[in-house]
């Protein structure tokens, strides 16, 4: 009882200073407090108490089932998992397998052909490999949830730190990096040069480093700001937030953004099917 009571009115608090949702371009009420990233992505659910950012009700639920399969594949690294993170992964593709069949199907597409080619990737970069090296392949259908996670992600984020949600003419944009990708090409040194100093989550002396980081880069006369996230060392993001779109020329730049306001828009367009597009965001 006590618990429920302090938690109402933590979310009391929060909307009380910022009454409005910082997923829907300001448009919205706040109704529930945000954590990010979610509970699922730490080890053993244990997440510290430390990016909260208000929400309406649709935004904060409507994207659980993304959370779930984001951070699945962010649990997918190079890294010898622990017994925890073996538990926590069993649970989350068996979530996966009950609630989105559609992505669960993805993995068994050609799946010995995956195997192999994870293997030689593994080799031609002196991984440790065991016979059977833990690879799934990552879909069309997944690829639409992950957008969707690091999208509303770069919002909340963007809240975090500037207290403030997109602008009217504000839009977003977010190019996953997916752990090959890293290994093989390297950030773009005018991308990781102008980020700041790298940000870890706290709670006390306990940090949660290895699970997720961030660093950002801002311009506030430009009305520019962008992040680069780690989701461990299984993918990371590069993002922006630029608050008037129509300053820059560029179609094919304007193209890779979108209006925070259609949000959802991203588990059906088709653009958000890949992730090509949006590295040439850094490329
Ligand atoms: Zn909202």
């Amino acid at each position: 009882m006590c618990q429920s009571k302090q938690r109402v009115s933590a979310t009391k608090r929060l909307i009380n200073h910022y009454p409005h949702c910082c997923f829907c371009g300001g448009n919205q009420p706040a109704e529930t407090r945000d954590h990010l990233p979610p509970t699922v992505f730490f080890d053993g659910n244990h997440r510290p108490e430390d990016i909260v950012v208000p929400a309406c009700t649709a935004r904060n639920v409507g994207s659980r089932e993304s959370d779930r399969i984001a951070a699945f594949y962010s649990r997918i690294g190079f890294a010898e998992p622990t017994r925890t993170q073996r538990t926590d992964f069993q649970k989350l593709s068996k979530a996966i397998r009950e609630n989105n069949p559609e992505i669960a199907r993805e993995w068994s597409v050609d799946d010995r052909r995956i195997q192999q080619k994870a293997r030689f990737f593994a080799h031609k970069h002196g991984l440790f490999c065991e016979d059977d090296p833990r690879a799934i392949l990552l879909g069309p259908e997944a690829i639409n949830h992950l957008n969707l996670f690091v999208h509303k992600f770069t919002l909340g984020l963007y809240f975090h730190v500037t207290k403030l949600s997109v602008p009217k003419n504000g839009d977003v944009t977010a190019a996953i990096w997916p752990k090959e990708v890293i290994l093989e090409k390297g950030f773009p040194d005018v991308i990781s040069d102008i980020m700041g100093p790298t940000v870890i989550l706290k709670q006390g002396k306990w940090q949660t480093g290895r699970q997720f980081k961030y660093r950002t880069a801002r311009d506030s006369e430009l009305g520019f700001f962008a992040r680069m996230s780690a989701f461990r060392d299984a993918f990371a993001v590069i993002d922006v937030v630029i608050h008037d779109l129509r300053k820059i020329d560029d179609r094919g730049t304007r193209s890779l953004f979108l209006d925070p306001t259609k949000l959802f828009s991203i588990l059906v367009e088709n653009r958000f099917k890949t992730l090509q597009p949006h590295n040439q965001l850094a490329s």
